[in-house]
Parts: structure tokens; sequence; C-alpha cells
């Protein structure tokens, strides 16, 4: 993979501080609905479950917008020490397709795919 332009560098570093922008503004947006159900209300037990499965799935949704945002941190933290677009692991430049697509992403295809075989 080549090494990032200047010009490619300084477009993704917007788009890692516009997607943190979104990911706070969702993260601000889901503690309204993810506040605890209700128990004592009277409603049916179908709705009762519907109420604390989408608090589950706003939980498991919030945790996977947490992470995201600690990756971005940690890019932007990168760009600062010119090491962004770095594997992390390899140390070989990630590729701008792949940035462009997930500019938090901390590793090249060839590491994340070694990654996920381990865990
Ligand atoms: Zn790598």
């Amino acid at each position: 993979m080549d090494e990032l332009t200047a010009d490619q560098q300084e477009e993704l570093q917007e788009d890692l501080l516009s997607l943190r922008q979104e990911l706070r503004q969702l993260l601000t947006d889901s503690q309204q609905s993810s506040k605890p159900v209700e128990l004592d209300q009277p409603i049916g037990r179908l709705s009762r479950m519907d109420a604390l499965q989408q608090q589950a799935m706003a939980k498991a949704n919030r945790a996977g917008i947490e992470r995201r945002l600690k990756l971005i941190e940690s890019a932007l933290i990168a760009v600062k020490q010119e090491r962004y677009g770095e594997c992390r692991r390899c140390e070989e430049p990630i590729g701008y397709p792949r940035l462009k697509a997930r500019p938090e992403t901390p590793f090249c295809l060839e590491c994340q795919g070694r990654i996920e075989e381990e865990c």
C-alpha cells in the first residue's frame, strides 16, 4: 500500500473530526432512549419484553459507538505524532481506500484479519 499524500492525510483528518462529532451526537441522542424501562407501568408482557430488548440493543449500540470514539481519539493522536495511516502492528501503510471507509482503523487489512482469527 502507498503512504498517504498530504492531501489525503488532511481529508481523512477532517473525516475523523466530523465522525467524532456525529458519534458524540448519537450518544447524546441515545441517552434519552436508554433510560431504564419503567417496569411498574401497566403495559402488556409482550411490550415489556420489547422495551427490555430495545434497551439492550441501545446499550450494545452505545458500547459500539464508545469503542469507535476511542479509536478516533487515538487516530487523532496519531495524526499529531505524524503516524496516522500506519498500521499499529506491522507499521506498514494502511492505505487510503481502507482509511476512507473507516478513518479510525488502527490496523492494515492483513493484521485486522489476523487479529480477528486470534480472537
Ligand atoms: Zn499491519
